[in-house]
């Protein structure tokens, strides 16, 4: 059950209220009551100490609810927050319900085992009957600043008095299915911000207002629904223009057509088409939305209060840029619709709830900026969710959105990792998108599977999820109708997400995730034993890997080398680059793990998906066709010269290769060798220990490098195939994009015949050739790849243990004249069916 917890000045007010409850049938609920100070608790006030006692006296993982009566009794009680143990932090509430009516309210609910949530919303509404029965609805200005969660009008939200001056006005009536939610009023607040005007907006059905017509959430909090009447209070110079401005948007529905309005998220309905495995396995747990969850700014003062404001004011002008590039790169993914939410959150920043308010927080406070900002989210958020609207109750989230990643610009942060700081229990974490940068930065052992909305099965993020075993599932489009906190079933093979299962589900689910725990056991047992194929081929499987961690896992799983070192991994989630001497102690580590095992460590591959705020690279409109991987070297030299000297110094001891991403032309290969011979050279002056020479390599992953695969084999000394990259080349679709996914198969035709090109032009100059996409770790993948004769597969750690069984169930010499038979396909799902025939010994 919840706990309660009664803070009161006086300790005698707050048993009364404690008595008064228990008497009232709620004997049964873990309540304490507390306050008073001094020689018994005798005197008026309140201590964050007694408050701390009182909380950890009713404590569960099911909450706490803390209600205060007024003044330093609230200060207490946040002081008290800061001193408990950051794993209960999440669980307590410091409630704004009035204490009495809020108590009985809230004691009424947890008798009835009620979540939280669901005790506070109740303690909230505390005053509702009373209000009622009086018939004294809570007045307008008073709603309008629950609302805010201000206390008297800001100043910047104009007067709210009664009407005086030259005022017009009229009334409409909203017909949007939603009312005035998100967009129109992000829609409405642009246009009145191009007109002289000051406007005042009321719902006159419900009796709220008025509000200031430029701000996001006065708006919302009048809780316009569909064919509720709204009064437009205009003056100004421009007044009687702007009424017939906003006259003709309110008839124009808002730009919004009854087709697109169906399409409008729904907070009820689930749309399980579109989704998309991207890594398999089946994962059960706690939904964990990464864009609800806040930020804690630590409470700090401003050394300057001037320099706080211009800091806070250029974060909000980088955050406004972002959304603008993000927007401009998601164009050709969403609909208009989907895309003013942009708008919207751009629109929130300079919201005077928010912008203004926190200004003033840092002028008259003297507060640091976020923790200033962080007041103003958390009131505002808080303000949403109490309206009665579910639709409208969303908008939380996206002020929580707006104020993390504000909150991240002031601090510097990439990444949200420690968002999940204090969380325990398996999640599944719901975002609408991961960078690789917060992927790598989680807790695997708490993120047990990981849901999106955007990101490909061949999407940094996916790879991620690959190499550490956790499924995932991309392209889920409905983020609303998910709670956090709902148990979860994800399947990462067929791309399914169950939310809020029955308990025979989950009992299936269990059982299906303990077959193949003991599944891969029983493979992971014999995975230290060569893959050689049924007619007797060898062929070498090597590991992905980003991270000395990864080579431990690479080992255990039966790794025979490594295929690939993402190095760039060892420059993400950082403010500065790591120093020649960091990544040389991360390379010995990796050297350490395979011992006399080959190695090939792929020079930094920066740029695409994989951004590095840090090197502050200039925004491209097409990343994946930009300044990425070896294109960098020229203008990043001395980044590009500490990594090969850290390379070249660790090889000394260990069996290391270096391969070049990005490569599509021979004089580039030229070119790198003797930018890597020049530092070779500046070692052996300096007289440090180091290898030279050592086998270099270049990837083909461009159509080029492939077309070229002849020439460029006399300039290297050999090859690996990037299947991700060369699929997404050469059928010109983005690996990121989940809209794109038929066309990211790399058993693609085309894909193939690039392949054959390359690793035919490899043999005949005598040259390895192995494939470190993620077509390695494919079951129809691997058969491909046998066909086409490459020397070596590598993937995912984590996959190790299956490929090897994969490639001990075929029959090289088959697959081999089965090779024409595959050209002759178009598709690649032709070419997969006819594998499966083969399987099928049909
Ligand atoms: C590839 O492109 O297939 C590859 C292995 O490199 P990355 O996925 O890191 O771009
Ligand atoms: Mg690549």
């Amino acid at each position: 059950m919840v706990g309660l917890v009664i803070v009161s000045h006086s300790r005698k007010l707050a048993e009364a209220l404690a008595s008064l409850i228990r008497g009232t049938g709620n004997e049964a609920i873990p309540m304490v009551a507390t306050g008073g100070v001094g020689e018994g608790a005798q005197e008026l006030g309140t201590d964050a100490g007694d408050i701390v006692d009182a909380i950890g006296s009713v404590y569960s993982d099911e909450g706490v609810l803390v209600l205060t009566d007024l003044g330093s009794a609230v200060l207490s009680a946040e002081l008290a927050l800061e001193f408990l143990p950051d794993e209960q932090k999440p669980h307590i509430r410091i409630s704004s319900a009035p204490l009495v009516e809020g108590a009985v309210s809230a004691a009424v609910q947890i008798g009835l085992g009620s979540s939280l949530q669901d005790v506070e919303l109740e303690a909230r509404g505390g005053l509702v009957p009373k209000q009622e029965h009086l018939d004294q609805p809570e007045t307008s200005s008073s709603s309008a600043d629950t609302a805010s969660g201000t206390e008297t009008p800001s100043a910047a939200s104009g007067s709210f008095g009664p009407e005086t001056g030259n005022r017009v006005e009229r009334v409409m009536t909203i017909t949007n299915v939603h009312g005035l939610h998100a967009r129109p009023a992000a829609k409405l607040i642009r246009l009145i911000g191009s007109f002289d005007a000051d406007v005042e907006v009321s719902n006159l059905s419900r009796k709220l207002g008025p509000v200031s017509g430029r701000s996001l959430n006065r708006l919302s909090s009048l809780n316009v629904l569909q064919n509720e009447r709204v009064r437009f209070s205009v003056s100004g110079p421009e007044a009687a223009s702007l009424l017939d401005a906003v006259e003709a948007l309110v008839d124009d529905n808002f730009g919004e057509s009854e087709e697109q309005l169906e399409s409008l998220p729904q907070p009820e309905s689930k749309n399980p088409e579109g989704l998309i495995g991207i890594s398999d396995g089946i994962a059960i747990g706690k939904a964990f939305l990464l864009t609800s969850h806040g930020f804690e700014a630590e409470k700090a003062f401003a050394e300057d209060r001037d320099t706080e404001a211009r800091l806070f004011t250029e974060a909000v002008e980088r955050v406004e840029a972002d959304l603008a590039a993000k927007k401009r790169m998601l164009v050709s993914r969403l609909s208009e619709q989907e895309l003013e939410i942009f708008d919207a959150h751009a629109i929130l920043l300079r919201d005077p709830e928010l912008f203004d308010e926190t200004l003033r927080l840092i002028a008259d406070g003297g507060y640091k900026a976020a923790y200033a900002w962080g007041l103003r989210v958390k009131k505002v958020s808080q303000a949403y969710e109490t309206l009665s609207d579910a639709y409208l109750r969303q908008r939380a989230k996206d002020v929580r959105d707006v104020g993390v990643q504000l909150h991240d610009a002031l601090i510097g942060k990439d990444g949200s990792g420690e968002l999940l700081t204090g969380i325990s229990s398996p999640v599944i974490l719901f975002a609408d998108d991961l960078t690789p940068t917060q992927t790598a930065s989680f807790d695997f052992s708490i993120v047990k599977g990981v849901v999106t909305r955007f990101g490909g099965p061949t999407s940094h993020t996916a790879i991620l999820c690959r190499a550490l075993g956790i499924p995932a599932v991309g392209g889920f489009a409905d983020m609303e109708s998910v709670a956090d906190g709902t148990m979860v079933i994800i399947d990462g093979k067929v791309g399914a997400v169950s939310i809020d299962p029955q308990e025979g589900e989950l009992a299936e689910a269990r059982e299906a995730e303990r077959q193949k725990r003991e599944e891969l056991e029983r493979l992971r047992q014999k995975a230290e034993e060569a893959a050689i194929s049924i007619d007797g081929s060898l062929v070498e499987v090597f590991a992905n890997i980003a991270s000395p961690r990864d080579a431990e896992l690479a080992i255990r799983n039966g790794a025979e080398g490594s295929g690939l070192f993402r190095t760039e991994f060892l420059f993400l989630n950082r403010k500065t680059a790591p120093t020649e001497e960091e990544q040389f102690g991360a390379f010995v580590k990796v050297g350490e793990a395979f011992g006399e095992k080959p190695v090939i460590i792929r020079t930094f591959d920066i740029g695409g998906d994989k951004q590095i705020d840090y090197m502050r690279l200039p925004s491209e409109a097409n990343p994946f066709l930009g300044v990425r991987g070896l294109r960098l070297y020229e203008t990043h030299r001395e980044l590009f010269t500490a990594h090969i000297r850290a390379i070249l110094r660790a090889a000394f001891s260990f069996n290391f290769q270096i391969m070049v991403p990005m490569v599509v032309e021979v004089d580039e290969c030229i070119r790198i060798r003797s930018a890597i011979e020049e530092i070779h050279n500046d070692l052996e002056r300096e007289g440090v220990k180091h290898r030279w020479p050592l086998p270099i390599g270049a990837m083909i992953e461009t159509p080029a490098a492939a077309l070229l695969a002849e020439k460029l084999a006399s300039s290297v000394d050999f090859f690996s195939i990037g299947s991700n990259d060369l699929t997404q080349y050469v059928m010109a679709a983005e690996r990121g994009n989940p809209d794109l996914v038929h066309f990211s198969d790399p058993l693609h035709p085309a894909v193939l015949s690039a392949i054959k090109l390359a690793v035919e032009a490899a043999h005949r100059q005598g040259k390895r050739i192995g494939v470190c996409g993620e077509m390695g770790s494919d079951r129809d993948g691997i058969a491909a790849l046998l066909a086409l004769g490459v020397d070596e597969i590598s993937m995912s750690p984590a996959k190790i243990p299956e490929a090897k069984e994969r490639i001990r169930s075929l029959d090289r010499s088959k697959l081999l004249s089965l090779l024409p038979r595959l050209e002759q396909e178009g598709s690649a799902k032709a070419i997969r069916s006819l594998l499966k025939e083969l399987e099928e010994g049909r």
